[in-house]
This record gives structure tokens, C-alpha cells and sequence, in this order.
């Protein structure tokens, strides 16, 4: 464990290499993670740096416009004594399978904006008040040329990760580097409609059978939506689909916390946790064996479906002191 460099330190380290630089983010990819990818890929490529994307397949369709004709691969990748950028990972467990390509790198370079980072890398730049991954790499290179699709993609992580600019983590600061990024190539309007306005209609018909059956638990403060394997099977849906489903849930009056339950295969079942307001869902999620943010968390866990809500409530229950 290392301590936390300066951001001008890192991209000093950054800009250093002669050789490549691969890119690394966590698995089931979201707009940050792809997003601060690619923007780190054109910038270190204006400054002459060679840069190579690593995303999990399948590539999100719904973040695709980001990558273009990029020439992107996909894991295992063979990087022996080579440099690793891991992007939005709060530990290295967050690569999933991933992280196999990391063995025998050089080095890592751990850049990220969870509570609790490991800081697993050889070098480390953890800033848990940044409201996204996009947004310290916005920070790194504000003073550098821009190519318009690091501005972009640097847009489109801050966007997501601040659920629109709508989250808690939205500050002046946010706002007026969305602001500059705009000014430097990205399209707002486009970045909506990429995201936000793409759904299937496969997406619609699950989403009508899960509302139906929302619990509520807690005397009202939690709303949880579970999605079993048979229902997701009827009503097939890509996983980045479901990246906003937590929003139902939590837009109803007098909850605090929300939750989707997604059962992967037999016995694993994904959680992500939303909180409203001034409850540590990272708290939850790391007692559970995950992480995350105080307002946006989750974990996986290895059990069925019944058992995993219970166990999630419960925690949640502790965590509002109910
Ligand atoms: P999600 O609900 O999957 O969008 O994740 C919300 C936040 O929690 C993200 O910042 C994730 O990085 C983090 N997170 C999700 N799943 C896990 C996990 N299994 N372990 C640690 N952190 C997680
Ligand atoms: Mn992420
Ligand atoms: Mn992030």
C-alpha cells in the first residue's frame, strides 16, 4: 500500500512512458468507466503517449458512441512488464477476471474516487469527493490541449456519475467543468439520446412486471425491486439497460434507501444500493463484502435470491438505526 500522489505528480508519471499504456476499468462497464477510458486514451495521445483501451466484452452498446473506430481488446490482455492504468476500482476484485491481465505488470497506476480504495497500486491518486473518475482526469489535463472526443467522453462519465448532475456529488466545480467540456467539443444533447433515450421495448415489459411487485420494508424508508433469473429470462435485456432501474424505487416519497436484487445465475446475486439523503449505502455495501459511494453503492453476493433481500434489509435496517 503506497500513499496518495498529486494529480501533477501522476500525470508526470503519465506522460513519462515511452511504452504503452493499457487501460483498465471495472467489469459491467458504465458511463465512467468507459467514459474516463477513452478520455484518457485521446489525451495521453495528444500528449504522444500510446494508450490502449481495455474494456470487457460485450462492449455496452449504449456507451458505444464513445468508442468510434477505436481499436479496443479485450481481456485476458498479456501486459507483462507493462504499465496498467486501472480506472474506477476501488479494489482489484472490482476487474472481475479481468484483473488476471494485471500479473506480472510493471506497474499500476490505481486512479479512482470510491471510499475505501485499497490503494493497490505502485502509484495512487484517490479522491473520494470527485464526483467521478472523468472528472480527475478532467482535472489532470485542464491545462492541455483537448481533443473533442476526451471531451466527450469525459462529459458523458461525469453526466452518469452524477446521475445527470442531479446527485449529491454535483458541485459548482462539477458543473463548470461540464461546462468547459462543452465548450471543448461535447454534446450534451447527443449524450442524452445515446443514454437516456435508447431503451427496448423488452426494457418496458420487465419494467412493467417489476414495479407491480416493489417491496417496501422499513416502515416505508426502503423500496427493493428483485429480478430473478426466470423473469430475465422472459424479458431479455442487456445488463447497462438496468444501469438506471434503481431510480424508480428511489423517487418514491419517504424512501430513503433503495435497492435492485438481480440473480445473475443460481446463487449469485448482484445488489445495487441508492440512498437519498444522509444514508452511508457504502457502509451497508462494504459490511456485505462490496463498496462503493455513500449515496451509490453495491455488492454480489453468493446465495439465492430470498436470502440475499433479507440480508440486505437487515443491514440497512442497522444502518437507519431502525
Ligand atoms: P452499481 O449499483 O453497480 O451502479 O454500483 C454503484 C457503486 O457501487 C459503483 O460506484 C460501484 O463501483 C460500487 N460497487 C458496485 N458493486 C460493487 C462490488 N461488488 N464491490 C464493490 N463496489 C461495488
Ligand atoms: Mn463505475
Ligand atoms: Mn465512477
Amino acid at each position: 500500500m503506497t500513499a496518495n500522489s498529486g494529480l501533477a505528480e501522476i500525470r508526470e508519471i503519465l506522460l513519462s512512458y515511452t511504452a504503452p499504456v493499457y487501460i483498465f476499468s471495472h467489469q459491467h462497464p458504465d458511463g465512467d468507466s468507459v467514459g474516463s477510458t477513452v478520455g484518457l486514451y485521446y489525451l495521453l495521445r495528444q500528449a504522444g503517449v500510446r494508450a490502449i483501451p481495455v474494456l470487457p466484452a460485450p462492449h455496452p452498446e449504449i456507451y458505444g458512441f464513445m468508442l468510434g473506430n477505436l481499436e479496443i481488446l479485450t481481456p485476458p490482455v498479456d501486459i507483462r512488464g507493462r504499465t496498467a492504468v486501472v480506472l474506477d476500482c476501488g479494489s482489484l476484485q472490482r476487474l472481475g477476471e479481468t484483473g488476471q491481465s494485471l500479473e506480472g505488470a510493471a506497474r499500476v497506476i490505481n486512479i479512482d474516487h470510491h471510499l475505501n480504495n485499497q490503494m493497490f497500486g505502485d502509484y495512487n491518486y484517490v479522491d473520494s469527493r470527485a464526483a467521478a473518475v472523468g472528472q480527475i482526469i478532467y482535472n489532470m489535463f485542464a491545462h492541455d490541449p483537448f481533443p473533442p472526443e476526451a471531451a466527450q467522453a469525459l462529459f458523458t462519465a461525469v453526466y452518469t456519475d452524477t446521475g445527470r448532475f442531479s446527485y449529491s456529488n454535483t458541485t459548482s466545480a462539477t458543473l463548470a467543468s461540464a461546462a468547459d467540456l462543452v465548450e471543448l467539443g461535447a454534446n450534451p444533447q447527443r449524450v442524452y439520446n445515446e443514454i437516456h433515450q435508447n431503451k427496448t421495448q423488452q426494457y418496458y415489459f420487465l419494467l412493467a412486471e417489476v414495479l407491480a411487485d416493489m417491496n417496501l420494508s422499513c416502515q416505508g424508508k426502503v423500496a427493493s425491486i428483485a429480478l430473478n433469473r426466470h423473469l430475465l429470462a422472459k424479458h431479455p435485456v442487456a445488463d447497462w439497460e438496468l444501469d438506471d432501474l434503481n431510480d424508480y424505487p428511489r423517487s418514491l416519497r419517504g424512501v430513503s434507501v433503495s435497492v435492485i436484487l438481480k440473480e445473475v445465475e443460481a446463487d449469485t446475486v448482484k445488489v445495487s444500493l441508492r440512498s437519498k439523503d444522509r444514508v452511508n449505502v457504502a457502509s451497508v455495501a462494504s459490511k456485505l463484502g462490496g463498496g462503493g459511494h455513500y449515496n451509490a453503492a453495491g455488492v454480489t453476493l453468493n446465495m439465492d435470491l430470498a436470502q440475499a433481500q433479507e440480508q440486505v434489509i437487515s443491514q440497512i435496517e442497522a444502518e437507519l438505526s431502525l
